[in-house]
C-alpha cells in the first residue's frame, strides 16, 4: 500500500474532547435485542430492559459529568424498551439532543411520529451483512450492496414520515473493505436521505494459549471464544483488524476528492486513528467537489463552545450551499467551492442542483497491541455508566461480567506475530 494514501495528523484537526468536556455520553437502555450482530460487542446477560429511574440516573450523570450535547441511546435494540419514548423526552427535558442507534427492524412510521414529537435528534441505523435478521430469508444477501434496497426503504421513512436524513452504521471487515467505495457511491447518490455513513472497523481478540487476561485483582480470566463479543478463534483474526487507515486509502484511492477533516488518536500508539470525521461535498447529480477542511471542524468546535459552552457533535442546521462562505477561512473548502464555479459555468442551471455534505466516520475500536496494551480511543466519546464510574462502552462487558476491565498479557512470540500479521495492512486493497 502506498503511504501517500494515507492521512497526515499534521494536517488535521485533532478534536478538543475529553473526558469531562465531551459532546457525547452513551446510555444502554436494554441488553435485549431482535437480531445478531458478528462482533457486536454486547453479550445478552438476561438483564433485560433497564429500569426508567436508571436510565434517568445515568443520563443527569453524563449530563454532569461529561457536559454532553448529545445523548447516544444504544442497547441491545433501543425500539424493544418499552419506555423509548419517555427516555427521549426526558434527554430533551435535560437540553440535551439524542442520536438513537438501531437496526431498524422494529422501526415503524407511528413510533418514529412520536420520537419525533419527543425531541429525537437523529437515527442512525446499523445495517450490514454480518447481521442475522429476519429480512435475511428472502434477501440473502451475500455482499453489502444487496443490502442497499432495504437501507433506502429506512432512510426514506425516516426522511418522508419526520423529515430526518438517516445515518448508517456498518461494520468493516477484511472481507467487505474492497466495498466501501460501492456503499459511499449509494450514499451520494441517496444524498436526499441518506446524512452519513459510520464505517466501524471489526476488532478482535485472539484466544490463544500466549494471550493471557487478569481482572483489576490480579487474577487470572479464562475468556474463550465468545465470551466477550470480541474473543475470537485465532482464524476469525483473517477478517478482523481492517485499520481506519486501511479505509482511508480505500476511499482516497476511489474518490480522490474526499478528504478527512478531524480525528481522535490512541491511547497509546501515537500513529493510530481511532476516530477519523470527513465528508462529501456533493450534489444532486453525484458530483463530488471536496470536503471541509480541518479550519471548518475547527470553528465550528470553538464557536459552539464559545456561544453554548460545549462541544458539538449532531449539528442541527443544514448548511447547502452555505457552506461554501466557509471559503473565506478554509483552503480545502475554497477548493471545492473553485470546482462547485467550474461546474456551473458548463451550464449555469447546475447552479440550483442542491448541494450538501455527507459525512463520513472512520472508527478503528480498541486494539491489542503485540506487546499487550490495549490502545483506546483518546478522551473516547462513547463512554457510559457502569456503578458510578465512567466506562469505554465498547468494553463495558468485562466489567458487567468480570467486574473490572481486563489486563492482557501476551506471554508467547507466536501470539505476537498473530496479533502483529493481523495489523498489516491489505495490500490488495489499493492494486
Ligand atoms: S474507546 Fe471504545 S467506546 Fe470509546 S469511542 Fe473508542 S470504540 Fe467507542
Amino acid at each position: 500500500m502506498q503511504e501517500n494514501y494515507f492521512p497526515d495528523k499534521r494536517k488535521l484537526y485533532r478534536l478538543p474532547w475529553s473526558t469531562n468536556d465531551n459532546p457525547i455520553g452513551w446510555v444502554e437502555i436494554t441488553d435485549i435485542c431482535n437480531i445478531h450482530c458478528d462482533g457486536c460487542y454486547r453479550l445478552v446477560m438476561g438483564e433485560g430492559h433497564k429500569p426508567l429511574e436508571k436510565i434517568k440516573e445515568e443520563i443527569l450523570f453524563l449530563k454532569k459529568w461529561r457536559n454532553c450535547d448529545g445523548i447516544s441511546i444504544a442497547g441491545g435494540e433501543p425500539l424493544t424498551h418499552p419506555q423509548i419514548v419517555e427516555i427521549i423526552q426526558f434527554i430533551t427535558d435535560n437540553g440535551m439532543k439524542s442520536l438513537m442507534l438501531t437496526n431498524g427492524y422494529a422501526l415503524k412510521e407511528d413510533v418514529l411520529i412520536r420520537l419525533k414529537k419527543a425531541g429525537l435528534t437523529g437515527l442512525s441505523f446499523h445495517i450490514d451483512v454480518t447481521q442475522t435478521r429476519p429480512e435475511f430469508k428472502k434477501i440473502k444477501p451475500e455482499k453489502e450492496t444487496d443490502l442497499n434496497d432495504l437501507r433506502l426503504k429506512c432512510a426514506t421513512m425516516l426522511r418522508k414520515t419526520v423529515n430526518m436524513y438517516a445515518h448508517f452504521g456498518i461494520t468493516v471487515t477484511r472481507k467487505n473493505l474492497h466495498e466501501v467505495p460501492d456503499l459511499l457511491k449509494w450514499a451520494i447518490e441517496n444524498m436526499d436521505v441518506v446524512g452519513g455513513i459510520s464505517l466501524i472497523t471489526y476488532r478482535g481478540v485472539p484466544v490463544h494459549e500466549g494471550i493471557e487476561f487478569r481482572n483489576s485483582a490480579g487474577q487470572k480470566i479464562p475468556v474463550l471464544p465468545g465470551s466477550l463479543g470480541y474473543s475470537v478463534l485465532p482464524e476469525e483474526m483473517k477478517v478482523a483488524n481492517v485499520t481506519s487507515k486501511e479505509v482511508y486509502a480505500v476511499i482516497k484511492k476511489a474518490f480522490p476528492g474526499y478528504e478527512a477533516t478531524a480525528y481522535l488518536g490512541g491511547t497509546v500508539d501515537h500513529e493510530s486513528f481511532k476516530w477519523l470525521i470527513g465528508n462529501f461535498i456533493v450534489n444532486r447529480k453525484g458530483k463530488v467537489f471536496g470536503a471541509y477542511g480541518s479550519k471548518t471542524m475547527e470553528l465550528v468546535q470553538t464557536y459552539y463552545h464559545r456561544w453554548f459552552g460545549k462541544y458539538l457533535v449532531y449539528p442541527k442546521v443544514k448548511m447547502g450551499k452555505r457552506i461554501f462562505f466557509m471559503s473565506l477561512f478554509d483552503r480545502a473548502v475554497r477548493k471545492a467551492f473553485g470546482k462547485f464555479l467550474l461546474y456551473c459555468l458548463g451550464n449555469p442551471f447546475r447552479f440550483f442542483y442542491k448541494v450538501k455534505a455527507i459525512g463520513i466516520g472512520v472508527i478503528q475500536a480498541p486494539d491489542v497491541l503485540p506487546d499487550g496494551r490495549v490502545d483506546m480511543c483518546d478522551d473516547c466519546p462513547d463512554m457510559c455508566v457502569f456503578e458510578g464510574k465512567l466506562v469505554h462502552s465498547c468494553r463495558l462487558d468485562e466489567c458487567r461480567k468480570y467486574g473490572s476491565l481486563l489486563n492482557v498479557s501476551v506471554t508467547t512470540q507466536e501470539a505476537k506475530e498473530m496479533i502483529r500479521k493481523s495489523r498489516e495492512p491489505e495490500t490488495t486493497v489499493l492494486s
